[in-house]
This record gives structure tokens, C-alpha cells and sequence, in this order.
């Protein structure tokens, strides 16, 4: 839960541990469409930690205009996460595919399925929110309350913990590589992936790698140079040896390391950090090259020289999320043990908000979990043999 107080605005260290609050509120009442799910367990996303930071906006702002048309979500508290494992409890009278008892993984796309364009592309629905940072009811308490259409089977091998933490960032990084609506990433294409053992990172190189392409992962210190190189990712530059890139002299250094390391310019840049990095990541795109951005950690304001975008017929393609197809795909990749969880830690619900520092201090690697009614670690998995099949060393390589 998230009280409205005006802590986290002195402009210094906006600390979210002053914003975020464990306590009680009342489940809602369920609309048609609606499923309630008992939360195993949850996980931290960057979304909760701008949240706490009352940053780009207050989310308070986004209840309220939610409020205006479903005005349950229009509260002095909102309920935080974007990601969820557990059970289905109860369902809306409209609910198909889902029943009680069921046990499933939250996606974190919250739109109106009446709306003609997610038919072709939830993600340019006009209504488009992010649950449990846009709306209220979200992933990081005892129950929470989803549309039928963000619901997805819990893989089977897989404990609550790790089920929990990979929907909203694998799912975002398989649109930005994979998908029609990302980079469409070929076999043998080269892809820079800025913090490639942060969040969405840690799903990026994965996915590069399952897909036979050759990611060259940025990190920013030799402890997470060795987990890249653990994680399978053979190309790792530590960013430490670039202290500013926000020049060209800077942008050639960095194309030389990357072409000494592989040989060539990368086809793709996974971006997301922003301000600090973006010059840099037109910059080195090979000709052609396209840079996928979905975020601006650094700062939303970006520069880039345009002579490097236009004279060698580069593409920046911005991505948000992903629709509900491209996550059952990226679900299904990690309930084949193909792509797996990048949990690192785990806290219990009433240490939240110490969850939510470690991230926003950048004191994690891969994702931080957080337990709510799963009595303990390791439990909910269903096939242990598909579990030993995979090996625990793989599932627990950022643990
Ligand atoms: P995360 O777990 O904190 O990982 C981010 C990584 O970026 C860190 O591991 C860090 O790695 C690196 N980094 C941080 N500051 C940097 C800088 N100035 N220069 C270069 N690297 C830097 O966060 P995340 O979950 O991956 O999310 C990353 C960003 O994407 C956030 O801004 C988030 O809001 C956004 N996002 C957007 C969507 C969407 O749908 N639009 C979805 C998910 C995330 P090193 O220190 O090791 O380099």
C-alpha cells in the first residue's frame, strides 16, 4: 500500500522507504470482467519505485482519472505491483477461462477488451493502463484484483517466488527483441543490452541467446561481469570504463569495444536507460541498426546527434509493455524452461518498501521478489520432475 503523503519531494534522495506503507484496506467490490487472486507472491518492478518517488507524476493522479469512469480505484491509498502469482478465488459474471482454485501469473496490461484496437494491439488502446501502478489493486498485497484478460497459467515448475517475478519485464523485453511490434530480432543479429543484469536486461540476454542472437551485455561492475558471463552472455563491456558518454569521443570508445569484442556493430540496442546512455546507443547501431527503447532510468529528455540516425538510415522504435499474445508467449518460453527467472531475493510483504530501496538504489541484480501469503520460500511447484529437468543451478543463478 501507498499512503499520500508528500514525502519523497525534497529533491534530494527521494527515498521510497518514506512513501510506502504495509496496512489494511477492503478488497473491492468484483465488476463482470473481473478476477480476485489470492497473491502467493509478488515482485518489485521500477514502476513501484517511481511510484514511491511521486515520479514522473503522482500515480494518485492516474486513480483519479481512472476514478472518473470506475471510481473504486479512486482511494488516499494505492495499492502497488505489477506482478502476481497465486490462486483465483472468485470470479465476475462474465469470467470464462478462469475459475477458483486455479493457480496463475499476472500480466500487467490493463485495458478494455470492448475496444476495437486491442483486437489488433492492446498497447495502442486509447484506455491502456499499467496494473497496480496506473490503476489501483495491484500485485503487492493479499488479494488483488485483475481484468480476465491479464491472467495466465503459473508454469509448473516453477515456486511462487519465481513465478511471481518475471511476467511484467520478460514480457516487455520479448515486444522490444522478438515481437512484430519490437525489433524483430534474426538469428545472428548482434544486440547491445544496456544493464543486462537488472530487471529487463536479465530477460533480454535470455532471450537474444534463445533466439541465436549474440548479446553484448553492459553491466555496471565486475560482480555482475561474472553473473552476465554465468547467465550465458560471452560479450560483456563494465561501464565503469566509460565514465561519460555524452560525447562523440566517448560514442567512438564504445563502438571500438563493441566491434573489438564481436567483431561488428550491433543490429539492435535494447534501451531503457535513458538520457546517459541514448546518444551512445544511436550512435553505435550499425547501419540499418534499430535502437528499441521502453524507458529513461536516466532522464526522459533524451539527446542524440541526428546526423548518426539519418545519414546511416537507423530506427528508434519506442515499446511499452506487452498485448496479452506476446505475453502468453513469453510465458509459455518460460514454462518450457527456456527463459528463466532472474530472482534474486526475497522479502516479506511488511519489508516492501526496504524491497523497493534496494532497486531504486541499484543495489540488486535480476528481479526482488516479495513473499505475501505463501507461508515460505520454495513452495508451488507443481512438476518437480520438469524442475530437475531444468536444474536448480539454472533457476536459482541470480539467487
Ligand atoms: P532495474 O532492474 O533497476 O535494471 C536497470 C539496470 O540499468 C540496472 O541493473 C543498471 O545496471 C542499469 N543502469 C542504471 N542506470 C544506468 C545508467 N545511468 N547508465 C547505464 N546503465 C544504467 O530496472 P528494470 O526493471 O530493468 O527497468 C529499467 C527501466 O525500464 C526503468 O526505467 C523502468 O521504468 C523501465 N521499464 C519500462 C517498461 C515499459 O513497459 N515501458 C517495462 C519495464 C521497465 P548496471 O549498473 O549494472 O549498469
Amino acid at each position: 500500500m501507498f499512503g499520500k503523503t508528500p514525502h519523497g519531494t525534497d529533491g534530494v534522495d527521494k527515498d521510497v522507504r518514506r512513501s510506502i506503507r504495509v496496512g489494511e484496506v477492503p478488497v473491492p467490490e468484483l465488476l463482470p470482467d473481473e478476477v480476485l487472486v489470492q497473491v502467493m507472491a509478488s515482485a518489485i518492478n521500477f514502476n513501484t519505485v517511481w511510484t514511491a518517488m511521486f515520479e514522473p507524476i503522482p500515480s494518485f493522479a492516474f486513480l483519479e482519472r481512472l476514478g472518473r469512469t470506475d471510481p473504486r480505484h479512486d482511494l488516499p491509498t494505492h495499492v502497488l505491483g505489477s506482478d502476481a502469482s497465486g490462486v483465483v478465488v472468485a470470479t465476475g459474471e462474465a469470467v470464462r477461462h478462469w475459475r477458483p482454485g486455479q493457480k496463475v501469473v499476472t500480466t500487467p496490461a490493463y485495458v478494455d477488451s470492448q475496444d476495437p484496437i486491442t483486437h489488433h494491439d492492446s498497447m495502442l488502446a486509447a484506455d491502456l493502463r499499467a496494473w497496480g501502478f496506473e490503476t489501483n489493486f495491484g500485485g503487492l498485497a493479499e488479494y488483488a484484483v485483475v481484468k480476465a484478460t491479464q491472467l495466465l497459467p503459473k508454469p509448473t515448475h516453477l515456486t511462487w517466488e519465481e513465478a511471481a517475478c518475471s511476467m511484467l519485464c520478460a514480457s516487455t523485453a520479448y515486444r522490444m527483441l522478438v515481437s512484430d511490434n519490437g525489433a524483430r530480432m534474426k538469428q545472428g543479429d548482434v544486440v547491445l543490452i544496456w544493464g543486462a543484469t537488472g530487471g529487463l536486461g536479465s530477460y533480454g540476454v535470455q532471450l537474444v541467446r534463445n533466439g541465436g542472437g549474440i548479446p553484448v551485455g553492459v553491466v555496471g561492475s565486475e560482480a555482475k561481469a561474472a553473473l552476465l558471463k554465468r547467465l550465458g552472455c560471452e560479450h560483456v563491456i563494465d561501464r565503469s570504463q566509460f565514465e561519460h558518454l555524452d560525447d562523440e569521443k566517448a560514442w567512438r570508445a564504445l563502438g571500438a569495444e563493441i566491434r573489438r569484442l564481436v567483431g561488428e556493430d550491433p543490429d539492435i540496442v535494447f534501451e531503457h536507460t535513458g538520457k546517459e546512455t541514448f546518444g551512445a546507443s544511436v550512435y553505435v547501431a550499425r547501419k540499418g541498426g534499430k535502437v528499441v527503447t521502453c524507458g529513461s532510468s536516466s532522464g526522459y529528455a533524451h539527446e542524440y546527434d541526428n546526423r548518426h540516425l539519418w545519414m546511416k538510415l537507423k530506427s528508434i522504435i519506442g515499446s511499452h509493455g506487452a498485448n496479452y499474445q506476446e505475453c502468453h508467449e513469453v510465458n509459455r518460453l518460460i514454462d518450457k524452461g527456456m527463459i528463466h527467472p532472474t530472482l534474486s531475493a526475497v522479502y516479506p510483504l511488511e519489508e516492501t518498501a526496504q524491497a523497493a530501496r534496494a532497486v531504486q538504489t541499484n543495489r540488486h541484480v535480476g528481479k526482488v521478489g516479495v513473499l505475501v501469503q505463501a507461508e515460505r520460500e520454495g513452495l508451488g511447484v507443481d512438476d518437480p520432475a520438469k524442475r530437475a529437468r531444468i536444474g536448480e543451478e539454472r533457476l536459482r543463478l541470480f539467487r
